[in-house]
């Protein structure tokens, strides 16, 4: 009884639920791109793992894999002891990484979710440096637990621990539509990059020496904002110069989702530390932190964790990775991304509430905006977190799940897994750009 299962999750769960409340939908099927509830509907699902599906649901690769294990009676569970599933795990996700990074690294298996490798790079570059102090950007998202949510940028969230005792240093982020440099134009990164440095060198700048500088190349839930390559390029040189490690949070990006296999490999740069979770597991729970093989500070014991050892995930995992290269799927999430920006902007043109097209590959954002209000000097007008959550509701009417983010939640994400075909993302595209005229009448 759908109403029932609804009802008594909403009475017993907690009243942090999120995504409960945008899609009460009781998913009891999926395929690919489609879910199917237990009202026998069927949606196209753009929020997929909240961008874990790399390959979609119930990929046949994924759970061929799934099944070797669980057939061949090997342990489910085997802390961080040596097994053939975690050996080839490694072996796939070393092919795919940086050359630069791939020679010389060791990779720490983490506790299940990407919180706990971000966690576990913060802990590692400061016992590395014998340095507190953290360099994190506006707007950034890294997690929910004590360190990682010091380093996020969400005050909505993390207001209740605004000061949890971490030490945290925030820069801007190069978030063109809202200029956070006050300087719009082609010199906006190179400008913003040069406050970061004279922050960092500025003895009366207030800035503590720090353990790192952590970073995603596009930020997702602060509202799919790619950062531009030459203002990547600057950051790592500044960095590199003042011996800071650079990690970079690829939790969301990584596994093709950006049209490389990694973010940081648009701008060719390489971080002392990667940060990996979500897709890396195959759909299931998996995170991981590569680093240079020079900050490898740590003692026996020094970073333990009951859950490093989920043989399903890194079966699935190694599948993952192995089929998102050998179909090339970053860059078909760079085709395909390309067309989809490319559509969004002609929506953009047909309707009134869009003021900013945004993204990499498949990681694609419309910043929803107050049509009616007068555009700020830089061209960008209010968000309306309202008309977005509208036309989530709309979306949701015509099949097509989706979720917002941003800094006031007024930002659709689309993060569909990489599999999907031009057939769907063509569906995509109508339902969504009825759902905009819908809300905006
Ligand atoms: N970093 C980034 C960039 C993320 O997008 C997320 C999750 N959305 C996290 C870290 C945290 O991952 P988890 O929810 O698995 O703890």
């Amino acid at each position: 009884d759908l109403a029932a299962v609804l009802g008594r999750q909403r009475d017993r769960e907690s009243a942090a639920r999120t995504y409960a409340r945008s899609f009460p939908v009781v998913p009891v099927h999926a395929e690919g791109l489609r879910v199917t509830g237990a009202d026998g509907r069927e949606y196209l699902d753009c929020l997929a793992g909240a961008g874990t599906l790399a390959l979609g649901h119930n990929h046949p690769v994924v759970l061929g894999a799934i099944r070797r294990v669980l057939d061949s009676g090997a342990p489910l569970h085997a802390l961080d002891i040596s097994t053939p599933e975690k050996d080839d795990f490694t072996t796939a996700l070393l092919d795919t990484l940086p050359p630069e990074l791939a020679a010389d690294c060791r990779i720490h298996f983490c506790g299940p979710a990407g919180t706990d490798a971000v966690e576990a790079a913060l802990k590692l570059t400061r016992t590395a440096t014998g340095r507190q102090n953290v360099l994190a950007f506006t707007g950034a998202y890294h997690g929910m637990t004590a360190g990682a949510l010091a380093a996020s940028g969400n005050i909505a969230v993390r207001e209740p621990l605004a000061d949890n005792g971490f030490n945290v240093t925030r820069l801007p982020y190069p978030y063109d539509y809202r200029c956070p440099f006050g300087v719009g134009g082609p010199r906006a990164h190179e400008i913003g990059a040069r406050l970061v440095e004279s922050l960092l060198t500025d003895s009366h700048s207030g800035v503590l020496p720090p353990a790192a500088m952590i970073l995603e190349a596009v930020q997702g839930e602060g509202g799919v904002i790619p950062s531009p390559d030459s203002w990547l390029r600057e950051i790592r040189r500044i960095t590199a110069t003042r011996g800071i490690p650079l990690i970079v949070d690829e939790v969301q990006t990584g596994v093709g989702r950006t049209g490389e296999f990694w973010a940081v490999q648009h701008s060719g740069i390489t971080p002392d530390v990667l940060v990996l979770s979500k897709a890396i597991g195959g759909s299931l729970p998996l995170a991981v932190i590569v680093y240079r093989s020079t900050l490898d500070s740590w003692r026996p014991g020094a970073h333990t964790g009951t859950f490093r050892g989920n043989q399903l995930a890194m079966a699935a995992g190694a599948a993952t990775l192995r089929f998102v290269a050998a179909e090339q799927l970053p860059a078909r999430a760079a085709s395909l991304g390309e067309r989809l920006l490319t559509e969004l902007r002609v929506l953009q043109a047909r309707t009134h509430c869009i003021g900013d097209v945004r993204g990499r590959g498949l990681m694609l954002g419309l910043e929803i905006v107050d049509p009616t209000a007068a555009p700020d000097p830089l061209g960008a007008r209010p968000a309306a977190p309202e008309l977005a959550a509208a036309i989530r509701t709309e979306c949701l009417r015509r099949g097509l799940i989706l979720e917002l983010g941003g800094r006031a939640d007024a930002v659709i994400r689309l993060l569909p897994p990489l599999t999907i075909t031009d057939a769907e993302a063509d569906s995509v595209l109508n339902r969504l750009g009825e759902a905009v005229t819908a809300a905006e009448r």
